[in-house]
């Protein structure tokens, strides 16, 4: 099994966190998003243990919410000593229902809206990650009117393309998110930022992208970061008390993808960025990184029941299930690979070379290709793994289609916890 918390039972159905998925899509209805609570805290405690141990005990890990943004997930990763990177009104309005504190939240976005300044600001989150300077002045203006200081990190970019790390100073340049240091724009950015009079600024952050498995980017970013750090106090007096380098470390999609240790990832990371610090005469800042996708993707499976099975004669075999890329439209957007399980089969040999389809009508929605899966009859339970970042966070009601529910398991036993949309949910703001 690709993870250690699926098996098969005796029934020769697969289990997460030791529920029968069988069970689960027969009580609670499918399409279905399984989260295995047990594996997103054993994700969080990895990184703040790594990151108190490498970088002592200010240092924090931020969930990063666009993964997987729903009232559930805020409690537990609270629990678990974790921060929150919140990107919209939405998250953080869904973030404060569940009780998660403000001064916790660190404001992303690289289009704040005024309305969305004056909400964040309001709401007492305890950083701005300002992407621009047209958000600075607004955010200086708000402050103002509301009698607050704010911290803010601004944000930059380093030059860094993650898959590519030879085309540095390329591609990443050009970006629509935060400000680029080499083309010397960062310099009056930082200039305007220590300038503001209700804006407090601790600092920087920079995100080089998704999926890395190495620590390089990481490293070079963070060399770059503290560089520019010291640069900015000999020049504009900047005190650099705080750094967010980003989030991004990869998952295992399919056995394709290497396993990763990232407690000795961030170790490497920590200790290049002390040896930089050491040589520009800079006390260690607060760190900060942000993982998403690692806190959650693996947590999660959603669950289907096949319909019909098709061979077209000389092509392939299609496999069409009851969701698709409404509730996952990763492959539609990116072909992202997955590992599909006839999870009703689990214990039987993978050898029927299949397509899984969605059920819209739209050609594009697939879910995988060229997979092979025990042989499916009508009514089987699909389980794709992988699937507990950027599936729900990024579902959608095309044909009209319910949003499923999601059920989490905790120790060896399920509890809902996102009702599966209704009809009347479909058109309630239509008028
Ligand atoms: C998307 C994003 C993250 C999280 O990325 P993952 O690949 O899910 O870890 C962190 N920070 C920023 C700014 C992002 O845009």
């Amino acid at each position: 099994m690709l993870y250690d918390n699926l098996s098969i039972n005796e029934k020769g159905h697969l289990t997460i966190g030791g529920a029968d998925v069988a069970d689960l899509a027969a009580e609670y209805g499918t399409p279905l998003y399984v989260l295995d609570e047990d594996v997103v805290r054993r994700n969080c405690r990895t990184y703040v243990k790594a990151m108190h141990e490498n970088f002592g005990p200010d240092a924090a890990p931020l969930y990063a919410s666009k993964a997987l943004s729903f009232k559930g997930i805020y409690p537990i990763v609270e629990s678990e000593g974790m921060c929150v990177d919140v990107v919209s009104p939405g998250e953080i309005y869904t973030a404060l229902a569940a009780g998660f504190p403000a001064a916790k939240m660190f404001f992303h976005g690289t289009n704040k809206t005024d309305e969305d300044i004056e909400y964040g600001v309001k709401s007492g989150v305890g950083y701005f990650v300002v992407d621009n300077l047209n958000e600075l002045e607004v955010l200086d203006r708000v402050c103002g009117e509301c009698g607050v200081v704010q911290k803010v990190l601004l944000r930059l970019t380093c030059g860094l393309d993650p898959h590519t790390l030879e085309a540095i100073n390329t591609g990443r340049v050009d970006s629509q998110f935060g400000v680029p240091i080499d083309t010397g724009q960062a310099d009056d950015f930082v200039r305007a930022a220590l300038a503001c009079e209700n804006i407090q600024v601790d600092g920087f952050h920079s995100h080089v992208g998704s999926q890395i498995f190495e620590s390089d980017s990481f490293i070079r970013q963070a060399e770059i970061l503290t560089s520019y750090a010291a640069k900015m106090r000999d020049e504009a007096g900047l005190v650099l008390k705080a750094l967010n380098i980003g989030g991004g470390f990869g998952v295992r999609y399919t056995e394709a993808d290497p396993a990763i240790d990232i407690a000795a990832r961030i170790e490497e990371v920590a200790n290049h960025m002390k040896a930089a610090c050491r040589e520009h005469g800079l006390d260690l800042p607060t760190v900060y990184m942000e993982p998403g996708r690692s806190i959650v993707a693996d947590a999660g499976v959603t669950l289907y029941r096949t319909g019909g099975i098709k061979e077209v004669k000389g092509y392939r075999n299609y496999v069409t299930v009851d969701g698709g890329m409404t509730d996952n439209p990763r492959y539609a957007l990116y072909k992202s690979a997955y590992t599909v399980i006839n999870a009703s089969k689990a214990g039987e040999p993978a050898n029927f070379e299949c397509t899984i389809a969605g059920r819209c009508c739209e050609s594009g929605d697939r879910i995988a290709e060229g997979i092979r899966i025990a042989e499916p009859a009508r009514g089987d339970v699909i389980a794709v793994l992988s699937t507990g970042a950027y599936n729900y966070s990024m579902a959608s009601n095309y044909n009209r289609i319910p949003r499923p529910a999601m059920v989490i398991i905790k120790e060896g036993s399920a509890s809902l916890a996102v009702r599966r949309e209704s009809f009347e949910d479909l058109i309630k703001n239509e008028l």
